[in-house]
């Protein structure tokens, strides 16, 4: 996918960008661009706009999750780990000091200000569409496990390109899915003229309108497994030019974030063959992305890559092995045929040694000793997930590459960029959405004040009625606006508005649009 570009445009006047793409690989550091470099023989889209390094660490932690980090980049503000797009507690371990909102408080995202300034928006996931990273940008959490909040307020955001997983939670229980409220979403966006597609054949007969394509129960399958178990499902690249074709239909330009979301789930296992087509696949959704953005979008389109943090500590070498050729790092790799995860169910219950040597050989050419499946055996009675024994133990005995966790690492990611009002240099990840706020002319601060005015100061008689545990609503005197949904329901007439409801069960607070307190002040 990487094709030469013309020459960069470090500088360029950012009045004239009319479209941000944020592409984030989930988990990874620049160990896995040198490995998907030798892995391709060849240059990498990602090399031609490497700009500098992104810091990472959260307002918890130095180690960021999924959640802050996505936050950080959405926001502009570096919230604790586990949280979606909200101020960080006063007690989180390295929170900003002049942070001018009150802890919990909801953030507005570099998504929710293109929607107010007219742009069009999309999220590009292969996970379900509510995790951490595409949450980060549409919905406002305590928890980034809080899925059915996350999921509605996503829903109400008027998203105008969702593709991802995650049918489950769409589907009430009669119709195969999760839900136990007996709600059916698709058939819900249906009703709101939202297009729903369900595999990479239906995608690319969309040719205009609002689309949300969910195309797996629950995740996507891993790239290395995709054209042998779910051949119908659209690649990473495939999403990101059909979402661009359509997004870019919108005059006033788009806002797109692409998540290669599994490079983080092969990392946590120390999965390396499965990894490094994850980015790879990730490499060529941004090559789409470029060609966009130097051709028909040039001079009006910011693109902006980076990991959200690293998982996994890779290296290419480790301590009994230092890779020299080309083929001592690529050659093991090469042999492996499926993901960890589909190499797991092939071993199945049978977990003898001679069951996990036999599975071994067939699907990752790879001979282990008798010690060296005792190792598996022994770590998987001792607690440890079949797929991380079996991964990092043939990773270390039959690769060059070394892993030094499996969790999420503090190390600093590659920065990539391109186009008028790029960042580079060393940037922390905040900056990420401070150069987005600046290309589309967007005051954060200010939009966060507009979208998110706290209902009880607004009106301090204003109540939160539960009766209906599943779909509370804030009613103020005769006005009704369900939590976590973009409506006013005001004498039988609903309004629809610009922002989502948030109710903080922490804090007891809930939050409206200002656009909704001043309906209700025309009214009164
Ligand atoms: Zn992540």
């Amino acid at each position: 996918m990487w094709q030469p570009l013309p020459a960069l445009r470090s500088s360029g006047k950012t009045s004239e960008v009319r479209n941000v793409i944020i592409l984030i690989p989930d988990g990874c550091s620049q160990s896995m661009v040198t490995l998907a470099r030798w892995t391709r023989g060849g240059p990498l889209a990602v090399d031609q706009i490497q700009a500098g390094a992104v810091r990472t660490h959260s307002a918890s932690s130095l180690v960021t999750d999924s959640a802050a980090a996505g936050t950080a980049l959405a926001t502009g503000v570096k919230t604790a780990n586990r949280m979606l797009g909200m101020a960080p507690p006063l007690d989180a371990a390295l929170r900003p000091v002049d942070l001018p909102f009150a802890p919990y408080h909801p953030l507005a995202t570099v998504l929710e200000g293109a929607k107010r300034s007219g742009r069009a928006a999309g999220l590009v996931v292969t996970v379900v569409v509510w995790d951490a990273t595409p949450a980060a940008f549409a919905a406002h959490t305590v928890s980034r496990k809080s899925d059915v909040e996350i999921l509605e307020q996503m829903l109400h955001q008027d998203l105008d390109v969702v593709f991802g997983g995650g049918r489950q939670l769409f589907l009430p229980a009669a119709a195969g899915g999760t839900r136990t409220d007996g709600r059916n979403l698709l058939d819900l966006l249906q009703t709101n003229r939202v297009q729903i597609v369900s595999n990479a054949k239906e995608m690319e007969h969309v040719a205009s309108g609002k689309v949300w394509g969910i195309f797996a129960p629950a995740s996507l399958s891993a790239e290395i497994d995709r054209s042998a178990l779910t051949p119908d499902q659209p690649s990473l690249a495939q999403m990101t030019a059909k979402a661009i074709s359509l997004l870019k239909q919108n005059p006033r330009g788009f806002f797109l974030m692409v998540e290669g979301s599994q490079v983080d789930k092969a990392d946590h296992v120390n999965d390396p063959a499965r990894a490094v087509r994850e980015f790879l696949a990730f490499d060529d959704a941004v090559g789409v992305a470029l060609q966009f953005a130097a051709g028909e979008g040039r001079g009006q389109t910011l693109v902006i890559a980076c990991p959200d943090h690293d998982t996994g500590g890779m290296s290419l070498g480790q301590r009994t092995k230092t890779p020299q050729t080309v083929t001592d790092l690529t050659a093991p790799l090469a042999g492996m045929q499926v993901s960890v995860d589909v190499l797991a169910a092939k071993i199945g219950a049978n977990r003898s040694a001679a069951n996990i040597i036999a599975n071994i050989e067939a699907w990752w050419n790879i001979r282990l000793t008798d010690a060296e499946a005792a190792e598996i055996t022994n770590r998987v009675a001792n607690g440890l997930a079949l797929e991380p024994a079996l991964a990092e133990t043939v990773s270390r005995q039959h690769t060059a590459i070394g892993w030094t966790s499996f969790d999420h690492t503090g190390v600093d990611v590659p920065l990539w960029s391109y186009g008028p009002g790029r960042p580079v240099g060393l940037i922390d990840n905040t900056d990420v959405a401070f150069a987005t706020a600046r290309a589309l002319h967007l005051d954060l601060p200010a939009l966060t004040r507009t979208l998110y005015v706290d209902a009880q100061k607004a009106f301090p008689h204003a109540k939160l009625d539960t009766t209906n545990p599943a779909l509370p609503a804030l009613v103020i005197d005769t006005a009704r606006l369900p939590v976590n949904q973009n409506l006013l329901i005001l004498n039988g007439k609903e309004h629809r508005l610009g922002g989502v409801v948030v109710h903080i069960e922490k804090t007891g607070h809930t939050y409206l649009p200002q656009e909704a307190v001043d309906l209700l002040a025309a009214t009164r």
